[in-house]
This record gives structure tokens, sequence and C-alpha cells, in this order.
């Protein structure tokens, strides 16, 4: 498999700091890879320079072969690479489909989204976005209404109607209850597998990470330690060291 996005001696240094300290891996087309590691490892930093909100102190970002480092975050999210926003403000007493036929006109470019007929546009479109993410039955609730896992989908299936290449995910999961995690995962893994979109996320129940995850990088103080499917990732022992001198991680998947 080609790679969708190649990332070479990527780092950010604050002040001497190397919060990613020169790390290179790439994402193939098609994939579900996550990157994982303790708390202040440098995750979010390096999601934000693969999205443009942070400028790399050393390295170089190609998507699909094209370079993108150092671009403007909205110029690398027109060239293909999505994230999911959280739904805020007058957003969220929109309906669900609403949301979705508003993300679909700015994918279209329509600038007319105010006019009332602006509402017939795209409806049918939208309801397809909405059967992906398991929402058409809520389609006409407001959001402020929503539960906090159907939120987080809409905000999946609101990143898709601008048909991303590469979707980053930091945390999707985060404050979500076990079970709605895992169905958010599933559904992301069966959105990767139908529609050949690539997904990197971060994680941090290993359950998840270990069941739906393609291949696994770990990230350990900015240096990426492994980079493997889970049976290698699981095995290496310097992973082993930062997670189980932590504690809990990998005590279910010894005993497998
Ligand atoms: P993670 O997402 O893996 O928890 P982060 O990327 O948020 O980690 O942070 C990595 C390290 O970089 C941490 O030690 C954090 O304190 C530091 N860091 C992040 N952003 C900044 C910043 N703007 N200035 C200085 N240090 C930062
Ligand atoms: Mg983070």
């Amino acid at each position: 498999m080609s790679a969708i996005l190649d990332v070479r001696n990527l780092s950010k240094s604050y002040d001497g700091f190397l919060a990613v300290n020169g790390i290179s891996f790439s994402v193939a087309k098609g994939e579900l890879k996550a990157l994982i590691g303790p708390n202040g490892a440098g995750k979010s930093t390096c999601f934000n320079m693969l999205m443009g909100q942070i400028r790399p102190t050393t390295g170089e970002v190609r998507l699909d072969g094209e370079t993108i480092t150092g671009q403007r975050p909205r110029d690398i999210w027109r060239r293909g690479v999505g994230r999911t926003f959280q739904i805020t403000g007058t957003y969220q007493s929109m309906t669900v489909i609403e949301n979705v036929q508003m993300a679909l006109m700015s994918h279209h470019r329509r600038i007319y989204a105010i006019l009332p007929r602006a509402w017939t546009l795209y409806r049918d479109e939208a309801m397809e976005f909405l059967k992906t993410v398991s929402l058409a039955d809520q389609a006409d609730r407001p959001c402020s209404v929503l539960a906090y896992g159907d939120l987080k989908r809409l905000e999946l299936a609101i990143a898709l109607c601008h048909r991303p290449r590469l979707l980053l995910m930091d945390e999707p999961t985060a404050g979500m209850a076990p079970s709605a995690r895992i169905a958010l995962m599933q559904l992301t893994a069966d959105i990767v597998r139908d529609q050949g979109v690539s997904v990197l996320f971060t994680e941090h129940d290993m359950d998840v990470v270990f069941t739906h995850a393609h291949h696994i990088m770990v990230l350990n103080r900015g240096e990426l330690i492994a980079d493997g499917d889970a049976e290698t990732v699981r095995n290496d022992p310097q992973v082993q060291e930062v997670y189980l001198g932590g504690g809990t991680l990998f005590a279910e998947a010894a005993d497998a």
C-alpha cells in the first residue's frame, strides 16, 4: 500500500525543550493507525503540526507525495486532511441534519446558506451521511438535546462531508463511557473499510486501540519508540517498560 501521509524527521522545540523529537512515520492509504503514549508524550503537538496549527521546528510532512509542511490549517484541510470540530454555539440550536447540510454547503462552496430555500439543498445527501453514522432517526432533533456519544458521531459525519483523504482524530472518545467509545471506534473502523479513508487517531483506552487499529505507534517523551502491528507493539520491551512501569495497560493483552 502506498502512503497517504509521510512524515520525516518532524520536531517541535519550545525554548530548547523537544516536545516532538525527530519522528518519522507513514500512514498507508486505507489504514486505521493509532498514536499512543503517556500524557505529555507529544501526541497533540504532533497532530497540531500535521494540521498546520503549529509550525514544525524541523522536518517534512507529505500528503500523497506533496509537501504540506508549514501550510495554513485551511489549506491543509482543503487538500483533504480532515479533523473533527466540536459543535458549539448557534450550531447547537440547529437540527442534526441542518448541521450536516451546512457542512455540505461549505464543501460545495454554496454561500447563500441563510436563504430559507437553502434548507432543501443537500437534504438527501445529508441523510446519507447521517445513515453512515446511524443518526438518521435523529435528523430533525436539535443538537442541543443529543447524547454526548451521538454528538461525537455527528461531528464525524460533518468531517466526512468534506471527503477527507486522511482524518486526524486527537482523542475522539475523550469523556465518553466505555461502551460509547467502543461504538465510535467500531464506526470509524467501518468507515475506513467502506470508504477507503485513512485515519490517524490518539486514544487512551488500550482495548479500543488494540481491537481496532491496524498499526500502532508509541510516542514517549517526544520520541517514537515503536511502530507496528498490535502483536509487535505489545511485545516490544521498551513499550512494556513505558506502560507496565505506569501500571495497568497491557494486563489483559498479556493474558491473551
Ligand atoms: P500529549 O498530547 O501526548 O499529552 P502534548 O503534545 O500536549 O502531549 O505535550 C507534549 C509536551 O510539550 C508536554 O511536556 C507539554 O507540556 C509541552 N508543550 C505543549 N505545548 C507547549 C507550548 N505551547 N509551550 C511549551 N511547552 C508545550
Ligand atoms: Mg494530547
